[in-house]
């Protein structure tokens, strides 16, 4: 018999980075339409899967605050590129015959739904995937503790992480060969070590609600599905 699903419903990150391919800066469609068939694998499985998206493949804060600018207005300059993103990710959803909702922590009822713990319960219930956009709305936050966040209020089972790389490394295997890959570790451990993971806020959040964080490569085709029935190749954060 086929393997079933570990998980009811997860939250996946996925950067703005991983949405732009090898171009450097914004949306490379095949790309986004790849990521999003990986989601569909999953969503087709039977799990509720939601999805915050980052923004950094169009625009980042600290840009306009490393020039003198205001921290806030280009907190609100990123928090807008992760609508963009959301966008284009619910249209490569579509295309694959999934049905999609882009929720926004920010308001704009002529683009998208705005976020609600109940509107996003409502959605999965529906059978929806849900993409979270708009970070966690505020200014001097990330997209990594939107992820904790709502993977939090949701109730999600696990935050599959997707990035660069197969797991968590001592150091950044791409810089240090000496750096050794974890399998298993813990929120605290991430914390006390200093690893860059997701931000500390963000794995602060998780650890308090308890709720681990599976690291993988959103580059590895089909790997979100393995993982979700229980193989894969990633390194998990739990108590
Ligand atoms: N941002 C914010 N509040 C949030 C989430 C994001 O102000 O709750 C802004 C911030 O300027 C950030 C940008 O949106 O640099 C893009 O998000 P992020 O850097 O997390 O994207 P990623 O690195 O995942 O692509």
């Amino acid at each position: 018999t086929a393997a079933e699903p570990l998980y009811k419903r997860v939250l996946l990150k996925c950067s703005g980075e991983a949405l732009m391919g090898a171009q450097g800066f914004g949306i490379d469609v095949t790309v986004a339409d790849r990521i999003a068939s990986d989601i569909a694998e999953v969503a087709r499985l039977g799990v509720q899967v939601g999805v915050v998206v980052g923004g950094g493949n169009i625009f980042r804060g600290v840009a306009v605050a490393s020039k003198g600018g205001d921290r806030v207005t280009g907190d609100h300059m990123g928090m807008l590129a992760t609508v963009i993103n959301g966008l284009a990710l619910a249209t490569s959803l579509r295309k694959l015959g999934i049905d999609t909702e882009v929720l926004s922590a920010i308001s704009m009822p002529e683009i998208c739904q705005s976020f609600s713990q109940r509107a996003a319960l409502h959605l999965f219930n529906r059978g929806k995937v849900v993409i979270f956009a708009g970070g966690t709305g505020n200014p001097f936050f990330t997209t990594d503790s939107a992820a904790a966040l709502r993977a939090a209020e949701i109730g999600a089972e696990a935050i599959l992480k997707g990035t660069q790389v197969d797991g968590i490394y001592s150091a950044d295997p791409k810089l240090d060969p000496h750096a050794t890959r974890f399998d298993q570790i813990t929120h605290a451990e991430v914390l006390n070590k200093g690893l860059a993971v997701m931000d500390v806020a963000a794995v602060a959040l998780a650890r308090e609600n308890k709720i681990p964080i599976i690291v993988f490569s959103i580059h590895e085709k089909g790997e979100f599905a393995k993982i979700i029935l229980g193989g894969g190749r990633a390194t998990i954060v739990r108590d």
